[in-house]
């Protein structure tokens, strides 16, 4: 920079010569009103914070780069998978859920993992969890869940009355909770955990043929985790580890990696499946469903500004490309609507302006006004379609195909009453009794019972034995150590239950 462009102004480009001092009466004041430079400083000062995401307000981000290493072309023809060896920019945004954005990075909570692919047909967010699974299969559920995650009404603190009340009320989170109670719930940084899509999607390839898919990030720095005891030491020690290990690894060039992998269904064993393939409290079993590789994601670089890059970073999984699309899970279809409304409340209507979110490759509609246009607003050119003074036309060869659908009855269904899906039990079985290792089991049931030792009366007892019903329909020995961690004398239940 000369010496005119190092020049300190207003933010209007007024040149000032004083940066510290405010203009006043005298040396002891009072100040003149006139200095117009404190009132700029102060006022922008005082708007510096933008609403903070209602949930996943702390967050870590980085850039990296996408590489696809398998041919997946029978199942998509989404161009950033069309060639092996093809690379794809790529932004994700990690975070911790329940929490404010100065909340401690070790918190007991679910991570998110929100993947932005800026590709030649547009962005493409995959915005998922380190989880393969959920808490609610409804969105309408979404905002009571996350109350009870949040702060207490009257105290302002974190409630473990609320979140069990409402766990064991909802049996259905069962499979989310128990990953979430397990040292899982508690990853020594974002490194080393695995991301997931969590919802089911469709691939559609060059013959419009539709296949449902689930997609996998498999860390490979290794899952490693905080047992509770260190996470909760790590808390008080360093509330900002997992954003310092993210920012030391990458610029020292220790360059962190993930396999992303894909399950695949056809709509014929769709149809067959022994659970509901769209609901998100259920995962695909890998023998069944093998994991298929396709590429890596290497992260390279830190944003150069938090605020520009990682806090105004906005994800949407309605934002999809050619070649990918949704799925009738009933999560995914709120999320496709509540996710860019929560953008335009936090960032304004003209969010895919902003340099992080901005498609690098063609935009082109007739969206005009509101606040912060920042892009020109589209100059002279027609603001209505159709217009006879410029040539853009929709491309009829990116219509999807259509999708079939199991009714044509529009109702309120409450699947689990019916007893069509009230198997919540099956699948955290597998966890607790296949999967997980005897250490894995021992700590996982010191979590909870540490956890459920929080719940308060006058609704302690209630609230217990509810969901200790739970935790045994998992599994009679979990059910037994958590009672017996609480001191609870279960017999009562057990036989109520028809468990001798
Ligand atoms: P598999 O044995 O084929 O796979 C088990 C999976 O569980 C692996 O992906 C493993 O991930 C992951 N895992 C290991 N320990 C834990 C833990 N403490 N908490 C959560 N996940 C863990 O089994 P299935 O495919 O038949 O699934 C059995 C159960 O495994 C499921 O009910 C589900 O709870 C869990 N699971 C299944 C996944 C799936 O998509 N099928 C994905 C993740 C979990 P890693 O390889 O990284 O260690």
């Amino acid at each position: 920079m000369n010496k005119e462009e190092k020049k300190l102004t207003s933010a209007s480009g007024s040149p000032y010569y004083e940066h510290e001092n405010t203009q006043s009466i005298g040396p002891r004041g009072p100040l003149l009103i006139q200095d117009y430079v404190f009132h700029e400083k102060m006022a922008h000062f005082n708007r510096e914070r933008i609403p903070e995401r209602i949930v996943h307000a702390k967050g870590s981000g980085a850039y990296g780069t996408f590489t696809v290493t398998h041919d997946i072309t029978k199942y998509t023809k989404a161009k950033l998978f069309n060639k092996i060896g093809k690379q794809t920019k790529m932004l994700i945004r990690f975070s911790t859920v329940g929490g404010e954005k100065g909340s401690a990075d070790t918190e007991r909570d679910p991570r998110g993992f929100a993947v932005k692919f800026y590709t030649e047909d547009g962005n493409w967010d995959l915005v998922g969890n380190n989880t393969p699974v959920f808490f609610i299969k409804d969105p309408k559920k979404f905002d009571d869940f996350i109350h009870t995650q949040k702060r207490d009404p009257k105290t302002n603190c974190k409630s473990p009355t609320m979140m069990w009340d409402y766990w064991s009320l909802n049996p259905e989170s069962l499979h989310q909770v128990l990953i979430l109670m397990s040292d899982r719930g508690t990853p020594y940084s974002y490194r080393h955990m695995n991301g997931y899509s969590s919802h089911t999607f469709s691939l559609i390839n060059k013959s419009n043929e539709r296949i449902w898919v689930k997609f996998h990030f498999k860390t490979e720095q290794g899952i490693k985790n905080f047992t509770g005891a260190l996470a909760e030491e790590m808390r008080g020690k360093d509330p900002d580890w997992a954003q310092r290990d993210l920012v030391n690894a990458i610029e020292s060039e220790d360059f962190p990696k993930w396999k992303l992998k894909i399950q695949v269904m056809t709509q014929e064993q769709a149809k067959s499946f022994r659970w509901n393939p769209f609901d998100l409290t259920k995962i695909w079993p890998h023998k069944e469903f093998p994991l298929l590789d396709v590429g890596v994601m290497e992260l390279n670089k830190i944003p150069d500004n938090y605020f520009a890059e990682v806090e105004q970073s906005a994800f949407a999984p309605a934002h999809v490309v050619d070649g990918i699309s949704y799925s009738p899970d009933k999560m995914l279809q709120g999320r496709l609507l509540s996710y860019p409304d929560a953008h335009r409340y936090r960032l304004g209507v003209n969010y895919e302006q902003i340099p992080v979110n901005k498609c690098p490759y063609a935009v082109n509609n007739y969206q005009r006004d509101g606040f912060m246009r920042v892009d020109g607003n589209g100059g002279s050119s027609p603001n209505y379609y159709p217009n006879s003074f410029d040539d853009v036309e929709p491309d009829e060869s990116y219509k999807i195909p259509p999708m079939e659908l199991e009714s044509n009855i529009a109702d309120w269904y409450d699947r689990n009453a019916h007893g069509e899906e009230d198997d919540h039990y099956t699948q955290p079985g597998m966890l607790f009794r296949n999967v997980m290792t005897d250490q894995d089991r021992v700590n996982t049931i010191s979590n909870i019972i540490t956890s459920m030792k929080g719940i308060e009366v006058p609704m302690r007892d209630k609230i217990i034995n509810r969901q200790l019903c739970h935790w045994f329909r998992v599994d009679i020995g979990l059910g037994k150590a958590v009672a017996e961690g609480l001191g609870i004398d279960v017999s009562a239940i057990l036989e109520e239950m028809g468990i001798r």
